[in-house]
């Protein structure tokens, strides 16, 4: 996916959701798991048989840690 591809899908996610307002430590280099739904989760000491969302059961999307280093951008 090129970043380009990706901020948009990360602007059109985050818009309404925990994301405007959370304070992101995109130094800490983690896996993390977003549903379509809003509900997302860091990926640290997660079970890789854990990976469907504890609010609408759908699968989980992983996002490496480090790709939240575009946020820098905004
Ligand atoms: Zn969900």
């Amino acid at each position: 996916m090129s970043s380009h591809v990706f901020k948009n899908i990360f602007e059109e996610f985050t818009r309404g959701t925990i994301f405007e307002n959370v304070d992101m430590d995109i130094e800490e280099v983690s896996p993390m798991f977003k549903c379509g739904c809003g509900y997302w989760r860091r990926g640290k000491g997660l079970k890789m048989d854990d990976m469907s969302c504890p609010r609408c059961k759908q699968e989980l999307e992983m996002f490496k840690g480090n790709e939240f280093e575009l946020l820098d951008v905004y």
